[in-house]
């Protein structure tokens, strides 16, 4: 044990272990991990929520019901505690220059007997429950010494919390870390700060926590948040810059596909058609493309796509096409395979339920160029799988993936060209920041004849008229979703729902064929089962969000998803993507017993608007953007002040900052520059390395 803590805090560091602060023991450790908060730089960055205003002194004679008041109160008795059968109660009664009285009562706090004595006077911080004449009632006061007042008066920071830790407790410890003045590290020159409005950060850090006024706030929280998102769009542009390769080797010449447009069914929309001319011109020049291609679900990205890849081998390349999920590889490899060997092209896909020698062969093969495109999932950007000559690499779903596993995919090649698709809407000036590193191509339009999936929100009152309606649609021959939600991301919890959900509709539709997919099921069996589906040998099809991407069965046409409420509207949209696919007409059921009104205003949208960009926006305007990305799988960082939505005047400013110390100083190499490089690295080295050297 460390019984020498008074040299310890001596020494505290930036990147000391916050259990070397006084008053944090390992039961509290644990708790503060819980919030993230490992070293004294994440206390320091464990910035507040909101603040109360603790601006002012209040005397009692103008207490006000429900007001929060910082007051002193001199005790006019002694303390008194009286032990009720279940609690403790503390109580006293203090006084002013006013001569009003406040009434004030602990529970259980005993020790409080022994802090206050009467006739002293000192700092309490509490909320007014009652008024009534000169007498006023307040439980629950915090308490301070007099001489405290300098600290305490202010903005009292409010912390996100976790059980066991409390609002005084993160206050208190806090302080005893900006007590030690243990200085963050300046990133921006004098002369940059000066330019840009910026208070130093020490200084913003201690006016984050413990400002005298919102004016200081708003300081504090911009210098804060222009770093944030400074060094944020800084990264995305050494990426979009690496990614400039000029003078690429495969320019390619022949940009002819109209074979390929003969062996498709069907026409290209017009937005397929322009977002297909945007490629052949990246793909025609000598700059190594790099597009992000955003379409609503069912808008015909897949397409899109193969026409690249049939451009790409067309011009002695070879393509890959990496999907999320196993399902989804396999889907692709089905409809495209049909394509391309129409064309003589030779397509492979590979899985995790590939097997090792099936591999082997694969890769021998890929190696001496005998396979034109390869698809599969994130199985084809292991070590082992070696190309030719890989032309052009086409990621599905973006957002599923990290931008560190795309880049690793072009890494196989010598110069590759990038395609990125999602069907993730996010407004344009966002996705042009967000994806700062690619270029935005949008299919905003469908293919023609589709019809609106007809939505409703109904609670289990409607269990029985649901199961009519299901019945009835299978009887005229048409296939059933039914889709279960991720619990907090329990697996066995899930599991448990998913299943039980199952018994449920065999026991209803003991006539038809019910069958289950989950994410615990081996590739093998999934794939089985959803090939029983697609060739209608199932007529109801439970699952749990497996089934969210891309999937394509177009005799489906009614889509229920249970607990609606617990998905984000995004994914509701996606899921609801399943259906209407084909030329019927389609439903999906929304069934949610949750009475919140945003609960029922979400799902109403649902309701209204089959539009994904729209939905996707008013989503947005309610969940606030952390949620909306899934931050985490993207690989996208999470902001600790900054807002994407919201601070989009720091935004502006950051891209001009940011542009003109690229065109300055490219590679950072400039002395006043060496604080923003290595505080570059120290956040985005990992999406970094090998670019900026
Ligand atoms: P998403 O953009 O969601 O990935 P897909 O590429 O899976 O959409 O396309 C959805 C369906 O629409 C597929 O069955 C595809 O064959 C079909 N499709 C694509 N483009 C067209 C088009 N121009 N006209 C008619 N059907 C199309
Ligand atoms: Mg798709």
């Amino acid at each position: 044990m460390y019984n020498c803590v008074g040299d310890i805090m001596e020494n505290i560091k930036l990147d000391t272990s916050v259990q070397y602060i006084k008053g944090v023991g390992p039961k509290m450790y644990e708790l503060l991990n819980k919030l993230g908060i490992y070293t004294v730089k994440d206390l320091i960055e464990y910035y507040p929520r909101v603040y109360e205003d603790r601006t002012k002194v209040t005397s009692i004679d103008e207490f006000v019901k429900d007001q929060n008041v910082l007051f002193f109160g001199t005790l006019v008795k002694p303390v008194s505690v009286v032990y009720a059968k279940r609690k403790k109660i503390i109580s006293t009664v203090v006084t002013d220059e006013s001569g009003s009285l406040a009434f004030l009562t602990w529970y259980n706090q005993v020790y409080i007997k022994d802090r206050l004595k009467e006739g002293e006077t000192y700092l309490f911080y509490g909320k007014v429950g009652s008024v009534s004449g000169t007498r006023a009632t307040l439980d629950s006061c915090s308490i301070y010494d007099v001489e405290q007042l300098d600290k305490i008066q202010g903005l009292y920071p409010i912390y996100s919390l976790t059980a066991g830790i409390t609002q005084n407790y993160l206050f208190k410890i806090i302080n005893e870390i900006m007590d030690k003045d243990i200085l963050v590290r300046e990133v921006f020159s004098e002369e940059f700060r000066r330019k840009y409005s910026l208070a130093e950060i020490n200084y913003a850090t201690r006016n984050v926590h413990f400002p005298k006024s919102f004016d200081m706030v708003n300081v504090a929280r911009n210098r804060i948040i222009f770093e944030e998102l400074f060094l944020f769009q800084l990264a995305l542009m050494h990426m979009k810059d690496s990614n400039l390769v000029t003078n690429k080797t495969n320019v390619y010449k022949d940009m002819d596909c109209s074979e390929f447009l003969k062996i498709i069914p069907f026409e290209l929309t017009n937005a397929q058609k322009k977002v297909v001319e945007q490629i052949k011109g990246d793909l025609s020049s000598n700059i190594v493309m790099n597009r992000l291609v955003q379409g609503d679900v069912g808008s015909g990205k897949t397409m899109v796509a193969a026409i690249a890849m049939y451009l790409a081998v067309k011009n002695g390349y070879q393509a890959a096409l990496m999907a999320p999920t196993t399902i989804l590889a396999n889907q692709h490899y089905l409809e495209l395979s049909g394509y391309f060997e129409k064309l003589n092209m030779n397509v492979e896909i590979i899985t995790s339920s590939t097997t090792k020698k099936q591999k082997e062969k694969i890769i021998e093969r890929l190696k001496n160029k005998e396979i034109d495109v390869l698809i599969g999932t994130h199985s084809i950007i292991e070590d082992n799988v070696e190309f030719n000559n890989l032309g052009l690499v086409v990621t599905d779903e973006q957002h599923r993936f990290g931008v560190k596993q795309r880049m690793k995919l072009s890494s196989k090649g010598n110069i590759v060209d990038t395609l990125v698709m999602t069907a993730t809407p996010i407004p344009r000036s966002l996705a042009i920041i967000l994806y700062g590193d690619l270029d935005l191509s949008i299919i905003d339009e469908l293919p023609p004849g589709r019809k609106p999936v007809e939505t409703c929100v109904v609670n289990d009152s409607y269990n029985q008229r649901v199961y009519n309606f299901l019945r009835k649609q299978i009887t005229e021959g048409r296939q059933v979703y039914v889709v279960c939600p991720l619990v907090e991301e329990n697996e066995e919890l899930d599991l448990n729902s998913v299943e039980k959900l199952y018994e449920e509709y065999k026991q209803e539709f003991k006539d038809f064929n019910v069958e289950i997919l989950h994410g615990k099921m081996k590739n093998k069996e999934k794939d089985a089962i959803m090939q029983n589906f697609k060739e209608n040998k199932t007529n109801i099809l439970i699952s749990t969000t497996v089934i969210e991407v891309g999937i394509s069965v177009p005799n489906a046409t009614v889509m229920v998803i249970e607990n609606a409420d617990r998905f984000g509207l995004a994914a509701l949209h996606q899921l609801r993507g399943r259906v209407g696919r084909g030329s019927a007409a389609s439903y999906c059921v929304l069934k949610s017993n949750n009475k919140s009104p945003i609960a029922r205003e979400r799902l109403d949208i649902m309701r209204k608007s089959n539009d994904g960009f729209l939905i996707a926006k008013k989503d947005l305007e309610l969940r606030g953007p952390g949620d909306f990305f899934g931050i985490r799988q993207s690989g996208m960082p999470e902001f600790k002040l900054a807002n994407l939505l919201t601070d989009t005047r720091v935004l502006e400013q950051t891209q001009q900052a940011v542009k003109d110390i690229m065109a300055q100083d490219k590679h950072l190499e400039m002395e006043e520059n060496r604080n923003i490089k290595e505080a570059l690295f120290e956040k985005y080295g990992e999406q970094l390395r090998n670019i900026v050297s």
